[in-house]
């Protein structure tokens, strides 16, 4: 059982850049409250994958959000990933290649607009929820915001990390990689990686897992939004 509760269809918002460490916080941080966590990314990862197997073009912007229909046909997003075609096809989707791709479609407005209604759906009857544009455009009325962020160098470290074994890229590279994923996702016009005015700021660069957490569960507790469990 979690060690602590959480007050009905309570929604927390978790943003920040890639490989600040929001998927990881979430997760710990939806084991100690009891909430499902959800990962926004994999929308966007997903859409620009199946992009690139069947061909559809990234400069297009109709035609990814013409793709976007069919998958929305096709696709359940759960706490465990994303299933197409009833597999689970997650694993497949955390390359720096289907990263690129997925930053590329998610700067398109139409594209957003589609996968809002989905991401609206699953947040109500409560989650944490992590990606770009949580806290700003998805859940503004979220009771509690969080922004992570870490040195770009450590980011990288750490997505280098993750990698590694999948593939043979350099740490010089996945930094260079992570540079213009940042860039694009800050400078984009619509719905841009951007901290919002009532989210809270972490910096996880010196911080273990477990301390950012602890952070947040101060910050969740003094609001009353959760209480220890009985
Ligand atoms: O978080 P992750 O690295 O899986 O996200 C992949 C890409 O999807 C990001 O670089 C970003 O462009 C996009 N994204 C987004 N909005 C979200 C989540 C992800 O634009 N809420």
């Amino acid at each position: 059982m979690a060690d602590w509760a959480a007050t009905e269809g309570l929604t927390i918002a978790i943003d920040g850049p890639s490989g600040s460490g929001k998927g990881t916080v979430a997760k710990m941080l939806a084991d100690e409250v009891g909430l499902p966590v959800l990962d926004t990314g994999l929308l966007y990862r997903l859409t620009g994958s199946v992009a690139l197997k069947r061909g559809v073009s990234l400069q297009s912007e109709s035609d990814v959000a013409a793709l976007v229909d069919c998958l929305l046909d096709e696709i359940n997003w759960t706490v465990d990933g994303i299933f197409l075609a009833g597999e689970n096809v997650t694993a497949g989707l955390r390359s720096e290649q289907v990263g690129a791709a997925a930053s590329q479609v998610a700067a398109m407005p139409s594209v957003r607009e589609k996968l809002l209604g989905l991401q609206h759906k699953l947040a109500e009857k409560g989650c944490i929820m992590d990606g770009r544009d949580i806290g700003t455009v998805v859940l503004p009325g979220a009771p509690a915001k969080f922004f992570l962020t870490a040195s770009v160098r450590e980011r990288a470290r750490r997505r280098w990390v993750q990698l590694k074994d999948d593939s043979d890229s350099s740490l010089e590279g996945v930094l260079e990689e992570l540079k213009v994923r940042d860039q694009r996702d800050a400078e984009r016009q619509h719905a841009p990686l951007k901290q919002a005015d009532d989210a809270i700021t972490i910096d996880s660069t010196t911080l273990r897992v477990d301390e950012v957490v602890d952070r947040m569960l101060g910050v969740l507790e003094r609001r009353k939004l959760i209480a220890r469990s009985a």
